[in-house]
């Protein structure tokens, strides 16, 4: 029988104990400073960003940036492949890191994007990056269900490196923000990399017992070399090699091992490599003695020290004595007489027919700290008492937890604090400045609430005799207004789309009912070079979007005009044969498929070149019988070419217009009005289950096909999801203002409840044929003042009144709650959906 001496045991417990001091996986789990600032925003940069205030730097998991956006954001939607856009943050040293935390983006309830998947890559010098996998070879992360809520994983394995990226992956035309948090401990080792030849097969018993570096993340060829793996990741082999501490692991996972037969010299020679030169106290080897199997720790370890290019002549050989007892697996102390160098290369040499090592690790410098860091329990001190030691840890370890427990507690409540004196200083501005007359008394008007209805409101007759605020984010729609020289002029035009009869002069807006252009309108709108847009940019789009022979289209009649030039009816010949299977639309293949072919204004200046080609990757990824469907493009010369399915009665307003009289709402109409908005709900639907903000749903923005078919259209502004700063600094800001909601005009925040506000001014549009414009007795300033009635609350908002023989449901249960001040209370398009589907089959 097997004697196992006690002093056997409690000398590897006590070294195991004092190991565990040095980095212990299940206790190197600190925040290393995302959340609490340690790390600096110059440390943090990303591949691109929306916007000013969804910059790298607001990355940080749990923080918000005070202008609520508090998130990262790429600039375009995520590639597929998670591949392109990345959240880069600097340790500025190594670290072990062993859990990463992420979150999205809520900006208080006004937005409502997260990474669902990600991948990380990292790195320890900044050049050679490595994808990080789990220990089944998978990169990819399941990340957050929802925009709140911090997902932590675990790092199994663990990453030891300095520069971390985070990439979020996705499916579709997502639009992703992230919050991040790493979680781990200095690796105070040091060490870079190691080289040494891949483990072997061993047959045991007709098993297969594999001992390779499953985790290695460097080169694989013969040898190993240029990275970390196995013997750094924190995780030491059972005695029994052939179990693993890891469930569903293959037998001998936790071990990298050699067979003596495959090196004929006896010995296997490993190279570690470091950050920088050090004094080297010692190193410990994990070795596995299962004698019974044929394994043993090693007879002999002689090492080499380099500090520039030659090895030093004098090696440092330790022998330990090689215990022919116990089989239990053990660390191996082998003393490096303070040697200096920043390269060591040791020799093991075999003492039976196997070498099996789990971890390796280096004690060096002053950092010996290391060794001692957490408990301060010398690990090769023998005559410390292991109960000792283990209640130490014990403490050790809980106050560690309390402390952090009190930091949380302590942070929430000062956030929450915090919160509540923001909320109120803002409001209190708010009502500050809303209160200040204006400033031009002759600017002053009369406002009769009595036409149009007010929820809840004041009937009296109120004049509006307040500017419209606050700080220059808030201010800017009516600033912009107030100062426009057309403004005076404007408004007896505002009303109607200018379509192409306009003939879409240079300097005219594009929503004449909302226009409001930046008085920075450059002069240079004509005059932007035109820079060659790189067709990367179009990368992203479906496979199935392909390139269509110019040649092949035939000119038959101008539809319209629109934001980026004109759009063409056209004769695609061939088109059924060049779209794909699941494209196919309905038609004789024969004859040429009629088309609709938007094509992108030759003096297009650079911006909207490339938002033209944004809208083009939009509108591939978007699949839906209430979407209009891009079905080609023409892209390889200039003039860029978008080409759709053509919708026959063009869009809805002027359909809608055209063909019903206003004293025309017999009940069959009713159900066609209403089976059209079910049609939009359902469009909207599928975009928000993308998560998707369109950004200007409105009649116009409709196209009607055959039997009434409705599909939502114009994407062009959908993309700009955090760019409306953008467009005001450079060029003309276009802003519907008559279909956004408040937090929108006020707080620049576009969100699905957003799109839900424009759905309910929509619909309203509808049922009242197009007849007029939205609040069509208020100027754009007094719209733009409205909007701060919904902020303040005080009953003083106007609603847009009910449509004539319009029911009671379809306006207090829908079209009023889609305009709710508090955007979390107005209803989802899976509810309006649902609801006008109820109305729709009474
Ligand atoms: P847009 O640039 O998308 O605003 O389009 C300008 C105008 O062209 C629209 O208001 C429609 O009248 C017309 N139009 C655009 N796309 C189509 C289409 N697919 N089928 C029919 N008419 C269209």
């Amino acid at each position: 029988m097997e004697v196992k001496p006690i002093t056997h045991h409690l000398f590897f417990v006590l070294l195991t104990a004092t190991v565990r001091t040095q980095v212990n996986p299940e206790m190197c789990r600190y925040p290393l400073g995302m959340t609490g600032g340690q790390i600096q925003d110059e440390d943090i940069s990303a591949s691109s960003q929306w916007s000013e205030s969804t910059a790298a730097k607001f990355g940080r998991l749990d923080f918000d940036n005070g202008d609520g956006d508090g998130a990262w954001c790429p600039d375009i939607m995520s590639e597929p492949d998670g591949l392109k856009e990345y959240l880069q943050v600097d340790l500025r040293s190594l670290h072990f890191i062993t859990l990463v935390g992420t979150q999205g983006r809520h900006a208080d309830g006004m937005g409502n994007e997260f990474a669902q998947r990600y991948r990380i890559k990292y790195s320890r010098n900044g050049s050679n990056w490595v994808g990080w996998h789990d220990r089944k070879g998978r990169q990819i992360i399941e990340g957050n269900r929802n925009a709140y809520d911090v997902v932590l994983k675990d790092l199994e394995p663990p990453i030891i490196a300095r520069y971390v990226r985070f990439m979020p992956v996705t499916d579709h035309s997502m639009i992703v923000c992230m919050r991040v948090e790493l979680y781990g401990c200095e690796w105070l080792d040091g060490l870079m990399s190691y080289s040494i030849p891949d483990g072997h097969l061993m047959i045991y018993r007709g098993l297969d017992v594999y001992f390779n570096d499953s985790v290695y993340d460097g080169t694989t060829a013969e040898r190993l070399t240029k990275g970390l793996g196995q013997l750094t990741d924190g995780t030491w082999g059972l005695d029994d090699f052939l179990h693993s501490h890891i469930y569903g692991m293959w037998p001998g996972y936790d071990y990298v091992g050699w067979n003596n037969k495959s090196f004929p010299k006896g010995y296997v020679e490993m190279i570690f490599e470091f950050d920088h030169v050090r004094n080297f106290t010692s190193m410990k080897v994990h070795c596995n003695n299962m004698f019974s199997r044929g394994v043993r720790m090693f007879r002999q370890a002689t090492c080499y020290f380099r500090s520039g290019s030659d090895w030093e002549t004098e090696p440092v050989t330790f022998r330990p004595t090689v215990d022919r007892v116990s089989q239990i697996a053990r660390f191996v102390a082998v003393p490096l007489g303070d040697r200096t160098a920043s390269t060591i290369k040791c020799r093991f040499h075999f003492s039976d027919l196997w070498l099996l090592f789990s971890e390796v690790a280096f004690q060096s410098g002053k950092n010996n700290s290391a060794w001692v860091s957490f408990l301060s329990v010398p690990w090769d001190d023998p005559t410390h008492k292991v109960d000792d030691s283990n209640t130490r840890i014990l403490i050790g370890c809980l106050v560690a937890i309390i402390a952090i427990l009190l930091a949380i507690i302590v942070i929430i409540l000062w956030r929450q604090v915090w919160q509540k004196m923001l909320e109120k200083a803002s409001r209190r501005m708010l009502d500050d400045e809303l209160t200040a007359r204006l400033a031009v008394q002759t600017q002053a008007f009369s406002f009769h609430h009595s036409s149009l209805s007010s929820e809840g409101g004041s009937t009296s007759n109120s004049t509006y005799e307040r500017i419209f605020p606050l700080c220059a984010d808030y201010q800017e729609p009516s600033r912009l207004i107030r100062k426009l020289p057309e403004f005076a002029q404007s408004t007896e035009h505002l009303g109607r789309k200018e379509k192409t009869q306009s003939g879409g002069s240079e300097g005219a807006p594009h929503y004449a009912e909302a226009d409001i252009i930046s008085l920075q309108e450059s002069s240079d709108s004509g005059t932007d070079s035109i820079t060659p847009v790189n067709i990367n940019l179009f990368a992203g789009t479906d496979s199935s979007m392909k390139e269509f022979p110019r040649h092949k289209l035939t000119f038959k009649e101008k539809l319209g005009e629109g934001q980026f030039g004109e759009v063409h009816l056209c004769e695609a010949e061939g088109m059924q044969d060049f779209l794909l299977e699941d494209l196919s639309i309905e038609g004789n293949k024969e004859s040429p498929l009629l088309v609709a072919v938007k094509t992108l204004r030759e003096d297009a200046n650079k911006n909207a070149r490339n938002d033209f080609l944004k809208e083009i990757r939009i509108m591939s990824r978007l699949r839906d019988p209430n979407i209009v469907r891009l079905l080609a493009v023409c892209v390889d010369t200039d003039p860029l070419c978008m080409i759709t399915e053509y919708m026959e009665n063009g869009d809805l307003n002027q359909f809608l217009n055209t063909t019903y009289r206003a004293n025309n709402i017999a009940s069959t109409y009713y159900i066609k009005l209403i089976g059209m908005a079910v049609q939009i709900a359902s469009g909207m639907k599928y975009l928000s289950s993308l998560n998707f903000v369109h950004r200007d749903l409105a009649t116009r923005n409709c196209l009607v096909g055959k039997n009434y078919t409705i599909k939502i259209a114009d994407f062009g502004m959908s993309r700009n999801l955090y760019r409306g700063d953008y467009y005001r600094i450079q060029g003309r800001a276009v802003l519907p203002i008559r279909w956004m909601s408040w937090e929108s005009i006020l707080l620049g925040k576009f969100t699905m409840a957003s799109d839900v506000w424009a759905f309910g001014v929509t619909l309203w549009e509808i049922l009242t044929l197009c007849k007029e414009q939205p609040y069509s007795q208020l100027s754009d300033e007094q719209v733009i003042e409205n909007t701060g009635e919904f902020f303040r609350d005080q009953g003083k908002q106007v609603y847009l009144p009910k449509p004539p023989y319009c029911p009671d449901r379809i306006y207090h249960d829908l079209m009023l709650s889609c305009w709710r001040r508090n955007a979390k209370q107005r209803p989802s398009f899976q509810e309006i959906h649902t609801l006008l589907m109820d109305i729709s089959n009474i």
